[in-house]
């Protein structure tokens, strides 16, 4: 029986956030030990789960959507799931308190600033989001304001103001978002402050990371993900090695010093481009990246008769694609590192690689979300047969 203790949060039940929040933390690894186990126990042995010395605050990055509540009050907070009502959160378990405090801040400064929060209902108002990322390594903090237009009278006040509050903001920008639709960030972006973006260091790497592009968003456990698939990789430095889905490069940074070339594909212009700047950050030479999408990438790699010694994969939760899986089996690299935030779509695709020739040698599962229900895992196949396809 799972002991079942009274929720740490407040707000549980309506934000719907942290669906392991009634358990203990030793209960939440066991039971994702046991997830993993069900979901991938068949291809091959599951280590034990990776799991946090302190689980709580962990999430570098904070959204708040705004909104008004039925008095007319501005609050700021998470959507409740399948709805448009914003529960009004302050100071949550997982997310970085820094982040958390600069939300409240803003949300304070609003009526002084004549900044009005947008309505979806009527389209009026101005305000819908504020982003926070925070480097937890170089302590840099982005603030992204998501607006419905670009017309920000009181930007110059309001910027200088909130510096002052939080002198520990080291850029602003104004993000763009005049579309309907749940997709949080704009496409048209202008920096009010500082570089535009944040930098952090992950295994002795330095990363600057834009707002639009992907970033891991638990650091702590980022490392260890990343040390345990390098390590799967077991590279000799004669290695060509293919970093797909990349974002901003850090996975092919990270192992490109056991490599001979990384060649890394991300469909994130942005993503891209932080991550060709990330390799001449930090002196890498041997690592090129590419912006399209993995699938295409590799199809064509397997057109053109490339070979990679060893592939690392990180797609998105709904996994790879079958263009991507069956090109992936014609080039036939002797050693897959998978990186999964989704076992079922994981499970999905490791059956299409176990029945294309690829064994499962181990299964690491790692606690990067606590009090979630979600489980990040890396997994190593090696080719069974020598035979070139
Ligand atoms: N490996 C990186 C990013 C993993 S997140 C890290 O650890 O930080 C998954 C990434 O896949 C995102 O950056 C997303 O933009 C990218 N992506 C999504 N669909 C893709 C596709 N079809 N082809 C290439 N990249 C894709």
């Amino acid at each position: 029986m799972e002991t079942i203790r009274p929720l740490l949060c407040p707000h549980a039940k309506k934000c719907g956030g942290c669906q392991l929040q009634h358990l203990p933390y030793e209960k939440q690894l066991a039971r994702k030990q046991r997830r993993t186990q069900e979901l991938l126990g068949d291809f091959g042995p599951v280590l034990p789960i990776l799991g946090m010395e302190d689980p709580t605050h962990y999430r570098n990055k904070v959204t708040a959507a705004f909104a008004l509540d039925t008095n007319r009050k501005i609050v700021s907070g998470i959507y409740q799931p399948g709805s448009h009502a914003v529960v009004p959160v302050d100071d949550c378990l997982i997310e970085d308190e820094t982040a958390d405090r600069i939300i409240v801040s803003i949300r304070g400064m609003l009526r002084d600033f004549k900044i009005k929060v947008y309505d979806e209902r009527s389209g009026t108002g101005w305000l819908r989001h504020v982003l926070v990322r925070r480097g937890f390594s170089t302590g840099q903090v982005l603030v992204v304001l998501v607006a419905a237009s670009p017309v920000f009278p009181t930007q110059k006040p309001f910027v200088k103001a909130l510096l002052e509050k939080h002198p520990e903001i080291t850029s602003v920008v104004l993000n763009v978002n005049d579309r309907f639709g749940p997709v949080v960030l704009g496409t048209r972006e202008k920096v009010l402050f500082g570089e535009g973006s944040i930098e952090d260091l992950l295994c002795g790497y330095r990363f600057r990371i834009s707002p639009r592009s992907f970033y891991q968003i638990n650091p702590v456990q980022t490392e260890k993900l990343y040390r345990t698939a390098v390590d799967f990789a077991q590279l000799t430095g004669k290695e060509t090695v293919l970093d797909a889905y990349c974002g901003v490069g850090t996975i092919g940074i990270t192992a490109s010093v056991g490599a001979k070339q990384v060649i890394g594909v991300e469909l994130n212009r942005d993503a891209v481009g932080d991550a060709i700047v990330n390799a001449r950050i930090n002196g890498v030479k041997n690592c090129w990246f590419t912006a399209g999408d993995a699938g295409e990438y590799m199809e064509q790699m397997a057109r053109d008769g490339m070979r990679p010694d060893l592939v690392f994969l990180d797609p998105p939760r709904s996994g790879s694609d079958e263009r991507f899986l069956s090109s992936l089996l014609r080039c036939a690299p002797k050693r897959v590192v998978y990186v999964s935030c989704d076992p079922e779509t994981l499970a999905r695709d490791l059956g299409v690689l176990a029945s294309g020739g690829y064994k499962v040698q181990k299964i690491q599962p790692v606690d990067m979300f606590p009090y979630t229900r979600h489980v990040e895992t890396v997994v190593l196949m090696t080719k069974t047969d020598d035979g070139e396809k």
